[in-house]
């Protein structure tokens, strides 16, 4: 028997509760994993709430990321006793996902830990971080330089947004973040944010194009946030963009990409190819200031999991949740 949250629904009711299943329920795949830590995203929280169509079929284990170790495997590239992590690839969406003691996945979809993160450090990370560093790669990877000038990141108290500021802060840039919480400010500055916003600034209709002011932007926010964020970036200006917490629209025009040649950049972090992947994580384990992780991110239980999921989506958790399963 292990424990897992899981989903379920009817026809008039949609229910996360943590129960105890068998082994020998786990969905097919051919490596099995012995959970030590997995984390709360905005996506599970969606998923465990019911407020986002996350969950393709039912019942689910939600959870789109987990660390721990191999129990059994028929993959040639994974023995008993290795250390492993996951994220993304549908767990917690089609096939069961880490929000439990155990998870049987496949092979192709699993990294080694890597060196230098335990694997309640590599969930403090978790998928959010892993999309922050795929930001900061897809920008570098289109020519950014810390001289270019300042970068502007959004939802900055969030998981994204927090690893985001912390990582662009590190390999030298100025980082502005834009936040809702004025109370976060000193926390924000720690990570390494020179300059603080009121996301107000940005959050309302605005002008197709604004006064120019960052030559990049980390972007998890979406809708109104997005557009203008695009509107007053610097020609020839970079922006990521990963995430909706504010909405899925885009309400923007497309001045500043044919009048400031501005580039908007998609971040996908569910189905990046195995190097890719490799390539993130490692740099994570090198280039993440350690001593930020404790100030990022907090551990809470499997239980505690299903209330805080209500309270992420209220935008009410500052950085990171890693879950102990155990
Ligand atoms: P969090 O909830 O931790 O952070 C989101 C932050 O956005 C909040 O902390 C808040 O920051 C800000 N925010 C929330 N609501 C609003 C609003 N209405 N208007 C403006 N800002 C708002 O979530 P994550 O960081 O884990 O994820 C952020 C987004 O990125 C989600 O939409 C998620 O689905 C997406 N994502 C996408 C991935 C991909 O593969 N593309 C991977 C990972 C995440 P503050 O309080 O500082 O203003």
């Amino acid at each position: 028997m292990f424990k897992a949250i899981l989903i379920d629904r009817s026809n008039t009711d949609y229910q996360a509760e943590v129960r105890n299943l068998e082994e020998e329920e786990l969905p097919d795949g051919d490596v099995t994993v012995r959970i030590v830590h997995s984390s709360l995203n905005y996506k599970d929280a969606l998923a465990i709430t019911g407020k986002g169509p996350v969950v393709r079929s039912f019942p689910m284990v939600p959870g789109i990321d987990l660390a721990g170790v191999v129990e059994s495997s028929g993959d040639p590239a994974y023995a008993p006793g290795d250390h492993v992590l996951l994220n993304g690839w549908g767990i917690g969406e089609t096939h069961w996902g880490g929000l439990a003691q155990r998870a049987r996945v496949r092979g192709e979809w699993l990294i080694p830990l890597p060196a230098g993160l335990d694997e309640r450090q590599a969930m403090a990370v978790g998928t959010a971080g892993y999309t922050a560093m795929l930001c900061l790669m897809v920008l570098e990877s289109n020519g950014l330089t810390p001289e270019d000038g300042e970068v502007l990141v959004t939802g900055a108290s969030g998981g994204v947004g927090s690893f985001a500021v912390s990582l662009l802060a590190r390999r030298g840039y100025s980082v502005v973040a834009a936040t809702g919480r004025p109370s976060e400010a000193g926390y924000l500055q720690r990570l390494g944010a020179g300059t603080i916003i009121d996301r107000a600034e940005l959050s309302e209709p605005g002008r197709p194009l604004a006064k120019e002011r960052w030559a990049a932007a980390i972007d998890s926010v979406g809708s109104h946030t997005l557009a203008n964020v695009c509107a007053a970036t610097r020609s020839e200006g970079l922006v990521a963009a990963c995430g909706m917490a504010q909405g899925l629209d885009f309400p923007a025009s497309v001045a500043p990409f044919i009048l400031r040649g501005v580039r908007l950049l998609g971040v996908n972090s569910v189905t990046q190819p195995y190097t890719r992947r490799k390539t993130a994580w490692e740099r994570l384990s090198r280039e993440l200031h350690l001593a930020h992780l404790e100030d990022i991110s907090q551990e809470i239980g499997l239980s505690e999991a299903i209330p805080t999921a209500s309270k992420l989506l209220d935008g009410r958790i500052r950085g990171r949740i890693v879950v102990d399963v155990n």
